[in-house]
């Protein structure tokens, strides 16, 4: 595939491919800092039945806050056939996230499409989702049916007064750790269970929530709080650094470290010395991953986004619509992906100082 790519500009901050970045139509890609392409996360909703407090604060979300028209998402055609496109550049796990993924309707036809396609050397996709559990009693066993593998439920404590503030939509901790268990049931095991951390927030909900699932078989990871979009009002005297989270737990119930699965983890990854099992820290702010960073995403209306960070997406949904081929569009990704540079863990601030970033929910966790 020679075709120049005509650069596709986001309303928000106008990207370029710059000119002679051309890459074959699909094959291995790497980035302008080495990083090969594996990971796509779909955000397949920006819509969320909770407000966590740092994520869709209620002053910013709230009743006038305009959501996405329904015709404005990818369609799951759409989402399958970009899925096969990045797959065919190395992508080999797809994370469903949003907004809450199983808010949206009949996501099980999603999965079952997806789980269909094969990576590039044959085998099933690691498919996964991200979710709140607030519905996933009801729905894990139907998602099993569907393709999924696993999933990751987040919860950011065990105090029922902690998280019904920190969701902010008075929703209880029992029917999360409901949602928890019927995903195991299912088979979707190991569960991870991300627990972000705040300073003075949830920070004593630590060792209580490390303490509960040691011996469960489901794994918790610590996620530093992040400077992630523009309205969660993030200070870095919020975050409690990993090192601080892995001291608390080793305190009570000692933990060393464990080798990575994978190059590219993102989570550290440690196990309790009396074989109770392991947990993970997340330290996206206190010591970035971003050399290692795999990751594309896909945004709810079908911009891809380089970073988490980032401040402008590329608009693949407008070259589905307007009827460009596989070739073309395979053609774009590889393109945006061989110039990619993003690096802004690293680089915290310098990079993005002034501009305004793209929120979590829109552009999916
Ligand atoms: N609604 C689903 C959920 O909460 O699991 C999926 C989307 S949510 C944006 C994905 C993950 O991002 C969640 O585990 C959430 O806790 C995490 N997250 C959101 N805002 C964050 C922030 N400011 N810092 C760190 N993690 C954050
Ligand atoms: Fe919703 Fe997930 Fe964001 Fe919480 S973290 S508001 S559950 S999208
Ligand atoms: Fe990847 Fe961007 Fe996060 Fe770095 S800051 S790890 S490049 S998503």
């Amino acid at each position: 595939m020679t075709d120049r790519i005509i650069p596709v500009l986001d309303e928000r901050a106008a990207l370029r491919v710059p000119a002679g970045a051309v890459v074959a139509a699909d094959g291995h890609v790497a980035d302008r800092l080495q990083r090969p392409l594996r990971d796509l996360r779909v955000s397949v909703t920006d819509r969320c039945n909770f407000r966590c407090t740092y994520c869709m604060p209620k002053e910013v979300f709230d009743k006038g806050y305009r959501f996405l028209p329904h015709a404005d998402l990818l369609t799951f055609e759409e989402i399958t056939r970009l899925a096969r496109l990045f797959i065919a550049h190395g992508v080999e796990k797809i994370r469903l996230t949003g907004g809450e993924p199983l808010l949206r309707k009949d996501i099980e036809r999603l999965i079952e499409m997806l789980a269909r396609l094969r990576t590039r050397h044959g085998r099933p996709l690691d498919l996964t989702l991200t979710t709140n559990g607030s519905i996933l009693a009801r729905k894990a066993r139907a998602l099993a049916a569907a393709g999924l593998k696993r999933v990751t439920v987040s919860l950011d404590g065990l105090d029922d007064a902690v998280f019904r503030r920190l969701n902010d939509a008075d929703f209880p901790v029992s029917a999360v750790l409901e949602g928890i268990a019927a995903a195991a049931d299912a088979g979707l095991a190991p569960v991870k269970v991300n627990m972000v951390v705040k300073r003075g927030v949830n920070e004593h909900e630590i060792v209580p929530m490390a303490r509960h699932f040691r011996g469960s078989g489901h794994i918790v990871r610590f996620i530093e709080f992040m400077d992630v979009g523009s309205s969660n009002g993030w200070r870095l005297d919020d975050v409690v650094p990993s090192r601080e989270v892995i001291r608390r737990i080793d305190a009570e119930m000692p933990l060393e470290a464990v080798e990575p699965n994978y190059g590219g983890e993102v989570a550290e990854r440690w196990r309790y010395r009396d074989g109770g099992g392991e947990i993970g820290v997340i330290s996206s702010v206190t010591q970035a991953f971003c050399r290692d960073c795999t990751r594309a995403r896909l945004s709810t209306e079908g911009r891809l986004y380089l970073c988490l960070f980032a401040t402008g997406g590329y608009d693949l949904r407008q070259m589905l619509r307007a009827g460009a081929d596989d070739a073309r569009i395979s053609a774009a990704i590889g393109s945006i992906w061989h110039v990619r540079g993003d690096r802004y863990s690293e680089l915290r601030s310098e990079a993005t100082a002034g501009l305004r970033k793209i929120e979590m929910s829109y552009i999916g966790g």
